[in-house]
C-alpha cells in the first residue's frame, strides 16, 4: 500500500485531535474530488511496517482523541488488509481512543456486502467506531455539515448499527 499524507495533529476529519492517514488508490470518480491524485493506488510513499509504528506512536498523547482512515478509498480490496492491520493494533493499545473510517462506498450496499464473504472486512468492521459513507457529491455540497462535504454523506455508529442489525446514525452532538 502507498499513502499520500499522515496528519498528527488532524482537526478536521472527526473529533478532537487526531491521527490520521490518507491512503493511496481510489476507484471512485467524485466530480470535484478534494484529493484526486490520491486516486492513483502508487501515489505518494511506501506503507511500510515502520510507518505503521510510527502511527501507534503518535497515538499516545493524552490530546490525541483517535484514529482516522481517509484517502483515497481504505475500503479498496489492495488496502483493506493494511488498514485492519493498523486497525487491531490501535484498537488492542488505545481502547478508550476512537477509530473513524472515510469510505466513497456505501455502507450497507457495499461494506456490510463484502463483510458476508471478505473475512478482513468482517473483522475491520467491530474495531471501527464510525465510518462516514458515501461518495462525494458536488450537487450536494455543503460547509454547514460536520465531518463531511455532502449531504449524502452519513456519520454511521458502527457500534451500534452491528448490535442493533440496522443503521444508526451518530448523535452529531456527542461525537467523539
Ligand atoms: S472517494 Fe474521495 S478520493 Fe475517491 S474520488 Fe471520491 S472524493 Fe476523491
Amino acid at each position: 500500500m502507498y499513502y499520500g499524507m499522515i496528519k498528527k495533529y488532524d482537526v478536521a476529519d472527526g473529533p478532537g485531535v487526531r491521527v490520521s492517514l490518507f491512503v493511496s488508490g481510489c476507484r471512485h470518480l467524485c466530480e470535484g474530488c478534494f484529493n484526486a491524485q490520491t486516486r492513483d493506488f502508487k501515489y505518494g510513499e511506501v506503507y511500510t511496517a515502520e510507518v505503521e509504528q510510527s502511527l501507534i506512536d503518535a497515538m499516545a498523547p493524552d490530546y490525541i482523541s483517535g484514529f482516522t482512515f481517509l484517502g483515497g478509498e481504505p475500503m479498496e480490496p489492495e488496502n483493506r488488509p493494511f488498514v485492519f492491520s493498523l486497525a487491531k493494533k490501535l484498537r488492542d493499545k488505545y481502547p478508550e481512543k476512537t477509530i473513524w473510517l472515510y469510505s466513497g462506498y456505501t455502507y450497507e450496499t457495499d461494506i456490510l456486502e463484502w463483510a458476508k464473504t471478505d473475512e478482513v472486512v468482517r473483522n475491520l468492521l467491530p474495531l471501527l467506531d464510525v465510518i462516514v459513507d458515501g461518495e462525494f457529491h458536488i450537487k450536494e455540497k455543503s460547509l454547514m455539515l460536520k465531518f463531511r462535504g455532502s449531504s449524502n454523506q452519513r456519520l454511521i455508529d458502527v457500534k451500534r448499527s452491528l448490535e442493533e442489525g440496522k443503521t444508526v446514525l451518530c448523535d452529531e452532538d456527542n461525537l467523539r
